[in-house]
Parts: structure tokens; C-alpha cells; sequence
């Protein structure tokens, strides 16, 4: 299926055009997703928008997090009902209706391991949790928890130890690709006209007495600076909110507290369990989360004042999971299990005093000076409700205007996503789609849960050049196609947009992708121009990075793993 607009090369340089050459309604700062999905909401509007990301899409936390589309039952717990209820909602409309290629159900076990009060106390807790899910306006897309006695646990989940057992209760929730979901809303908001342009830095504020007319911004592949006028700017900054808002000067209206979660990845095959499994540790929760041929170990929650861009995982923090994990598995994972480390920073709406994981991950809007929004907190499931809320915010200061009648609610509760459509059709015909294409049914489902009914995009490549079918060299799980298509159609521009979030190998490989970077830059180059100096460039910064990355994981503190991370510079 052809699905509308896409990401390519030419595209960021038309998107910089147009924004220069006219007013627009909503300028929107910050490509993570809640600016895409503020973007995504205000173009289906009607409204004329823009979007300016300094890094890459997703580059910030946005790529960084546990990758669940979930109510969160520890919120549940802290008896924030509104959030919970709010994001179960979001939950199902993503699962059933706007994204069901990229977003999937997954199953955790939730052990118990006291007699009496505990079964009866979680099990309401789940119970709840699944009513609340099914109270809202959408499907639930996902089946209700169940109780298991200590022998169906260890039928499940046979590495976990379960001598100290009473059983387990099975819940759903939903996870997602985030940084392949923020592409996505991104292509799907340039789909209904929306203008993006990434590796631009807002600098500062064009203003008219109080009011903000629009941005400053730096094109950083090109050096060249310019203005975006603009009826309201929406700050969709996330951890850089406060930067962002020393540029209009005053005091802040927000204050945003940064909490770094670090995430290990490991074999599937190092814990054989048919579940993810959730267990409480003394501050937070740990969740062992299955990733397609992976595990996902996260998280901590540590506040953290030093580079916002490279989060650093130090010793201690890895150290800290392995010793949590390890306390249920029969087999311990030891460090040359880990495949892959991630640092992510939770952008936490600051409280008084209160250590970061207790904050709530809610969400404000605010409106500092007229023709300025900002919007900060909330979580990666909730971001269509941040959007809409937004460009609610937003709709007062455009009023009736160029629109005449004011502005039009927020659609996005219909919206899919590009890719959804034809996704069950496509899904129904694989087998016919692996025979006509040559290319095996793993890779076709591999495929379609990347990008559905886009598939078809993905496999006319290959029946152009054969060649595109073939795995990756050195990160074989992947085709030599996705690469291609990265540039061709979703916007990446370096090697790193490529290895680290249009696909996953910066995490998923036990060299860090270190031996797919020159094949992936070769076949970027054929699509960007890149002649030998700048493919080498690519590689060697690549490379660089993960050095960097590697040193930081063996330094014991914060600041000595941050002073290793810096030491590999961003490429622009
Ligand atoms: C460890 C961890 C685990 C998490 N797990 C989950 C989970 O499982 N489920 C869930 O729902 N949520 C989760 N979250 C929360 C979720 O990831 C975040 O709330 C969400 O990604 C924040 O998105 P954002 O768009 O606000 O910020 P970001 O993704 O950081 O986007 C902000 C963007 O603004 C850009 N920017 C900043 N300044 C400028 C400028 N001057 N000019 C141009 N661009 C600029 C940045 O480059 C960045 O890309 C987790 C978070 C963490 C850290």
C-alpha cells in the first residue's frame, strides 16, 4: 500500500522552504512524541504546522524507554486513578485502532510470594485494573488477568526461581518500538501536510512586545540560520523544557526535573520464559520485558543533572539490575550476558522534595506569555491525549482568525497511524506475500510488524534490487532493505539514526552494531550521495559513540560516566 508522504532526503529541505516562506498557525519545538503528536493533532486540525527537531526524531527519551503502552499499575497503587484510567483508554485505542502494526500485546507474570493478604490484595489491584480498562469508550484489545498456582509458574516461566513462590497472577499491557512509533506519527503528520525538518535547533524567540511571534533556529547540517514566524509556538521539549524557557526569560511557569532509567538487554534465550514477569524492588519496580529475540531488563530511577543529549549508564547502574534480576532467576546473568545498555531520562515535572519516583509522570500545560505553549510531563502512552491538549491550549491564542469559527476539535481519536491500513489484509496474506517476494515468512512478519501495510513499499524495493532482500551484514535479524528504506522514506539522515532507532542494533547486538556500521553506511551512501570521506566519517563516529558508551559502562559514578560519554561528539 502507498500511504501518503514520506521522510525523504528532499523533504527536510522543501519542509525548511516553506516554513521560511510563510506564517504558520503552530510551530511546534521538539521531535520526541509529544511534539509529533502535537504536530499530528493540530495539522488534522486544519491548522498549518511545523516542526523543528534539533537531533533526530525520537533522539531524546522518546527512543529511551521501557517501550510499554501501559496504565502502569504502580500509579494504580499510588491511587492515581485518573492517569491510570486515562492511559488503559490510550491503551486500547492504539492496540485496536490507530497503530495495530506497531503496537502489541505482551504478558507478565506479577509473583507472589507471601500467603494470605497478598493474593487477594494484588488480585483486586489487577482486577481493577482490567475493569478500569474496560470501562473506557474503546476495545481493550487484550484478555483479562489470571491467577496461577506455583506448578503453572513453573511451567511459564521454568528460569524463574520458585521455590519461594505462592504463584503468580498473568497480566496484559502493550508494548511498542517507541522510536518506530515516533517516526511513524511524524510521517503520518507530514502525510496530512505537516512540515518537519530535524537536525534544527531553536535558538530563540521572535517577539512583539510580550507576545511570541515565532523561532530562531539554526540549521545545523547547513550552519545557515533563519526565523519561522508563527500564531503560537508549542514547547514539546521534554527534559531541555527548562532551556527552552530561559529563552523567553523570566521565571519559569514549569520546572522540569530530569530522572535517568537505564535499560539492559539480554538473549531470550539466557531466561526461558513464555512471560515478562514485573517484581517489586525496594524504590521502584523491575520489569523483564520480552523484545522480540531479546529481553528488556529496566529500570532505576536516579535523578541526574549532567548531559541531557547522552545519558551515561554507569557500572553501578548495570550492577544495580544484574543484582535485582539476578535475586529471581535460577541462573544468574552475569556481565557478558548483556547485549546492549540504554539511558533514558524521564522529564518529571518537579514537585518540593520529592525523590523522583514518586513525582507523577501527569502532564501540564502552560501558557507563559501569550503566543507560547508548553507542554511537559506525562508518558510515552499518553501522548495523543498531550497533543490534543496542547493544541486546545494553542486554539485560544489563534481564537477565530485565519480559520474564522475558531479551531476545530481534535480528531486524532481517528486517525491511524500510516501503516495501519492494510495491515490485517496483508497480515491474512503472508504466506502468498513470502512466495510472490522470495523473501522467507520470518522476515515477512518481521516485516509487517514494522511496517504493515507499508510492506508492500518495502518489498517493491526489493523486487527492483534483488540485492535489498538479503540480511544485514553483521545484524542479520534485519534486511539490507530497512536501511535503504530508512533514508528513502523515514527520515534518517546518519548512521546513527539508522543503528539506534529506525532499527534497534545499537542495543540488540553483542558488538553494538559495530560490524553492521560500514554495510549500513554503504548503503546509505548510495542513497544520501556520500562519497568515501563522508561514509568513513559516519562510520568513525559511530564507532566513537560506542566506544564512548562502552567506557561509561565501566565507570563507577554519574560524573565519571558522563565525562566518557561527552567524549564522542555528535556528528553535527
Ligand atoms: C527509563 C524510562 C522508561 C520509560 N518507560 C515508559 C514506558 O514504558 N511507557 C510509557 O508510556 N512511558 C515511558 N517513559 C516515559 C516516556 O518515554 C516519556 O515521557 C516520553 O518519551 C517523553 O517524550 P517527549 O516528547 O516529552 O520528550 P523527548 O522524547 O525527549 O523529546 C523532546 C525533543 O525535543 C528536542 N529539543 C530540545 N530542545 C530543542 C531545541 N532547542 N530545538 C529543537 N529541538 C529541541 C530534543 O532533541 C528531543 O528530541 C519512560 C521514560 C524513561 C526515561
Amino acid at each position: 500500500m502507498t500511504q501518503g508522504a514520506a521522510l525523504s532526503p528532499g523533504a527536510r529541505e522543501s519542509a525548511l522552504q516553506a516554513m521560511e516562506a510563510t506564517e504558520l498557525d503552530v510551530l511546534v519545538v521538539g521531535g520526541g512524541v509529544v511534539g509529533t503528536g502535537t504536530a499530528l493533532d493540530a495539522v488534522t486540525r486544519g491548522l498549518t504546522v511545523g516542526l523543528l527537531e534539533q537531533r533526530d526524531f525520537a533522539s531524546g527519551t522518546s527512543s529511551r524507554s521501557s517501550k510499554l503502552i501501559h496504565g502502569g499499575l504502580r500509579y494504580l497503587e499510588m491511587l492515581d486513578f485518573a492517569l491510570v484510567r486515562e492511559a488503559l483508554q490510550e491503551r486500547g485505542l492504539l492496540l485496536t485502532r490507530l497503530a495495530p502494526h506497531l503496537v502489541r500485546p505482551v504478558s507478565f507474570l506479577y509473583p507472589l510470594t507471601r500467603r494470605g493478604w497478598e493474593r487477594p490484595y494484588v488480585g483486586a489491584g489487577m482486577a481493577l485494573y482490567d475493569a478500569m480498562a474496560r470501562a473506557g469508550k474503546y476495545d481493550v484489545g487484550l484478555p483479562r488477568h489470571r491467577h496461577l498456582f506455583r506448578r503453572q509458574v513453573k511451567r511459564i516461566a521454568p528460569d524463574f526461581k520458585s521455590d519461594v513462590l505462592t504463584g503468580a497472577i498473568q497480566f496484559y499491557d502493550a508494548q511498542v518500538d517507541d522510536a518506530r512509533l515516533v517516526m511513524t506519527i511524524a510521517r503520518t503528520a507530514v502525510s496530512h501536510g505537516a512540515l518537519c525538518a530535524t537536525r534544527t535547533k531553536v535558538t530563540g524567540f521572535l517577539r512583539e512586545g510580550e507576545r511570541v511571534t515565532g523561532v530562531r533556529a539554526l540549521d545545523l547540517e547547513s550552519g545557515r540560520e533563519f526565523e519561522v514566524r508563527a500564531r503560537v509556538v508549542v514547547n514539546a521539549a521534554g527534559v531541555w523544557t527548562d532551556e527552552i524557557q530561559a529563552m523567553v526569560g523570566g521565571r519559569g511557569a514549569l520546572h522540569v526535573q530530569a530522572s535517568k532509567g537505564i535499560h539492559l538487554v539480554v538473549p531470550r534465550d539466557r531466561i526461558r520464559s513464555e512471560s515478562g514477569i514485573v517484581l517489586r524492588t525496594e524504590t521502584s519496580v523491575l520489569f523483564v520485558i520480552p523484545w522480540g529475540r531479546h529481553w528488556i531488563i529496566g529500570t532505576t530511577d536516579t535523578a541526574w543533572n549532567l548531559d541531557k543529549a547522552h545519558p551515561a549508564a554507569s557500572r553501578a547502574d548495570i550492577e544495580y539490575l544484574l543484582n535485582q534480576v539476578n535475586k529471581v532467576l535460577k541462573e544468574p546473568l552475569r556481565l557478558d550476558d548483556v547485549e546492549g545498555v540504554y539511558a533514558g531520562l524521564r522529564p518529571l515535572l518537579s514537585g518540593e522534595s520529592e525523590p523522583t519516583s514518586r513525582i507523577s509522570r501527569e502532564h501540564t500545560v502552560v501558557t507563559p506569555v501569550p503566543g507560547l505553549v508548553i507542554i511537559a510531563g506525562g508518558k510515552l502512552t499518553t501522548y495523543r491525549v498531550m497533543g490534543k491538549d496542547a493544541v486546545d491550549a494553542a486554539a485560544h491564542s489563534l481564537g477565530g482568525g485565519a480559520l474564522g469559527g475558531g479551531v476545530p476539535r481534535s480528531i486524532t481519536e481517528r486517525v491511524r497511524l500510516i501503516g495501519a491500513d492494510g495491515y490485517e489484509t496483508r497480515s491474512n496474506q503472508r504466506a502468498a506475500l513470502s512466495r510472490s517476494s522470495g523473501v522467507h515468512l520470518a522476515r515477512i512478519d518481521h516485516l509487517l510488524h514494522r511496517y504493515g501495510g507499508l510492506v508492500d513499499e518495502l518489498l517493491a524495493l526489493i523486487a527492483a534490487r534483488p540485492e535489498l532482500g538479503r540480511p544485514l551484514d553483521g545484524a542479520e535479524d534485519y534486511l539490507a532493505v530497512e536501511v535503504v528504506y530508512a533514508v528513502s522514506h523515514e527520515g534518517a539522515r546518519h548512521l546513527d539514526d539508522v543503528l539506534a532507532r529506525r532499527t534497534r542494533i545499537s542495543i540488540e547486538t553483542f558488538d553494538r552494531g559495530v560490524s553492521a556500521a560500514r554495510p549500513a553506511a554503504e548503503l546509505m551512501a548510495g542513497e544520501l550521495g556520500w562519497d568515501e570521506e563522508r561514509l568513513a566519517d559516519e562510520v568513525d563516529h559511530y564507532l566513537r559513540r560506542v566506544e564512548a558508551e562502552r567506557q561509561s559502562q565501566l565507570a563507577l559514578t554519574d560524573r565519571e560516566a558522563d565525562e566518557a560519554r561527552v567524549k564522542a561528539r555528535d556528528i553535527v
